[in-house]
This record gives structure tokens, C-alpha cells and sequence, in this order.
């Protein structure tokens, strides 16, 4: 197995060369962060600059470690999610922030995001970054493959044609708005020619995806395709046989169907998407 194939040995290799490099210039990838790397692990007893840095915003946002209450008026669709309210998710442990305020919180991951080039093609090829968009609080996440060219342009996820199927899902199938939920993706960035994400990509982009997913703290997650579901699960099993079940994912409930663009270009695949997200509707309690 090649460290490309090891997505938890990409992002620590991600991981510490953001920490030597300083957390807001993070470096493009290159075979010298194999080398940084072990350096890195000898000189561990030394404060790097990178923790002076994750130090002075730890100040500036205060880390929880009680349950984050959520302010919204109550919904249906936006509760807490009880499983994962206490968890412990902070820069120090994870290279990320937990806020008490989603939105503060969303806002610093986004603002360092768009700083990101640690992939070593899609910072040369993208537009801007696409971060995610909806509601903070959501109860229901979606998580996509990557931007596409419409997402690229607008730097807000799913506003193509798949982006119209996905919001009449969401509204005309589930009866919810879509601004209701959160929607990101495995890539935040647009990958050339809308290529898969290369698996080195997919664990660059990993810390990004579970910090908004840890933000947002939803009770329920939608995986839109394969990509998405295989590597949230970390599983190589096919995206049928995935779906028909509620999966967990560090607590959070996760169901997985096709990916808009997929229903697009096979039509009578949209009543096994219809499948999957009632089966979502039940665990909700929505239908
Ligand atoms: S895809 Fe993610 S990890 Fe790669 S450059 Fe873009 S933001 Fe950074």
C-alpha cells in the first residue's frame, strides 16, 4: 500500500506540514513532506510556530467541552444531535476548531480554506474554494464529491443542474427547504475536467470535511454518491450495496444513495434515490 492508498498517514503528513508551515500558509504538496514529517516526529518537544498559532485562536475562539446548545427555533429539521453534542473536537487534537458558535466557527474553517493549496494541481486549476452553505445548526448534512464547474464559478456547492435535482429532492421529495440543511463536499476545491478526486486529494481535504461535519453537528448525514459514501465509511464497498442502510459514523447516522449527476444520466435511477431518502424521511421521523 502506497501512503497515497493510506488516507490516516496523508493526513498526518497534511497535518504536520501545516503545523511547521504555520496553519494559514499551508504548503503545496511535494515529496519533501515525507522528510518534514519525520522531522517533525524527533523534534516533538518543541512548540512549533504552527502551536503559537493554533494557541492565539484558541484564545479567540474559546474551545467547549459541554454540549453546544443550538439557539435556532425548534424544527423539524434542526435539533441537536445528542450522540455527539459532548464530543471533544479542538485544534489541538484534530488541527481544527470547535466554536461555541457554529457560525463563528464555520466562518475561521472557510477563511482557511480558501487559503488551502495543499493539493498539488487543484490550486492551480481552481476558480476559488467552495466551502459549504445552509444552515449551521442543520439537522441533515449532505455530503457530495467535489465542486463542479457552475460551483467553481459560484463558489457555493451544488447550484448546476445537479444542484437543481438535489434542491427538488430536498423540497419537492422531502418537503423541507433547502436552506434547512448543510451541503458540502469530500473536495473543496474543483478537481480539472471533473475527475474523481485523487485519494491523496480526498485525505488532504478529510480534516476539512469532519470539522464542518463536527460544526454543524447534524443528526443525520446523506451521502450523494459513491465517492462521498466511500470515503466518510473509509470502505471500498460499492455504493449499491451501501445503500438500504443506516450506517454510523462516529455517531452520526449516515445514509447513502446516487449522486444528482448520476440520476441526470440514468433517469429510472431516481426511484431508487427516492428509496433511500424516504428511508432517510423514516429515521427522522418526517414521513
Ligand atoms: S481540495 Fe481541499 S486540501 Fe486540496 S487544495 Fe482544495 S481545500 Fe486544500
Amino acid at each position: 500500500m502506497t501512503d497515497s492508498d493510506n488516507p490516516n498517514r496523508a493526513i498526518a503528513q497534511a497535518l504536520n506540514s501545516w503545523r511547521q508551515a504555520g496553519l494559514d500558509q499551508a504548503p503545496k504538496y511535494s515529496p519533501s513532506m515525507e522528510a518534514n514529517l519525520g522531522q517533525a516526529e524527533q523534534g516533538a518537544e518543541t512548540p512549533s510556530p504552527a502551536t503559537e498559532i493554533i494557541q492565539n485562536v484558541e484564545t479567540q475562539v474559546p474551545l467547549v467541552t459541554e454540549p453546544v446548545p443550538k439557539t435556532t427555533q425548534p424544527s423539524l429539521i434542526t435539533t441537536p444531535n445528542p450522540t455527539n453534542a459532548s464530543s471533544s473536537f479542538n485544534m489541538t487534537d484534530n488541527n481544527l476548531i470547535e466554536s461555541s458558535d457554529p457560525v463563528e466557527a464555520l466562518a475561521m474553517l472557510q477563511k482557511r480554506v480558501a487559503q488551502c493549496r495543499l493539493c498539488k494541481v487543484l490550486p492551480e486549476t481552481r476558480t476559488q474554494t467552495v466551502f459549504g452553505v445552509g444552515n449551521p445548526r442543520a439537522r441533515l448534512l449532505f455530503l457530495g464529491e467535489a465542486p463542479g464547474a457552475d460551483e467553481d464559478a459560484q463558489g457555493i456547492p451544488f447550484v448546476g443542474r445537479s444542484g437543481r435535482l438535489l434542491t427538488d429532492m430536498i423540497e419537492k421529495g422531502m418537503k423541507i427547504s433547502r436552506d434547512e440543511v448543510y451541503i458540502c463536499n469530500v473536495l473543496r476545491c474543483r478537481p480539472p475536467q471533473n475527475r474523481n478526486p485523487l485519494p491523496e486529494e480526498a485525505a488532504f481535504c478529510r480534516p476539512f470535511m469532519e470539522a464542518q461535519i463536527k460544526i454543524v453537528n447534524p443528526e443525520f448525514i446523506c451521502c450523494l454518491g459513491a465517492v462521498a459514501a466511500k470515503n466518510l465509511l473509509q470502505t471500498d464497498t460499492s455504493i449499491g450495496k451501501l445503500r438500504g442502510t443506516i450506517h454510523n459514523w462516529q455517531g452520526y447516522k449516515v445514509v447513502c444513495t446516487y449522486h444528482p449527476s448520476y440520476l441526470l444520466r440514468n433517469p429510472p435511477a431516481k426511484k431508487d434515490a427516492w428509496i433511500d431518502l424516504q428511508l432517510l424521511m423514516r429515521a427522522m421521523g418526517l414521513m
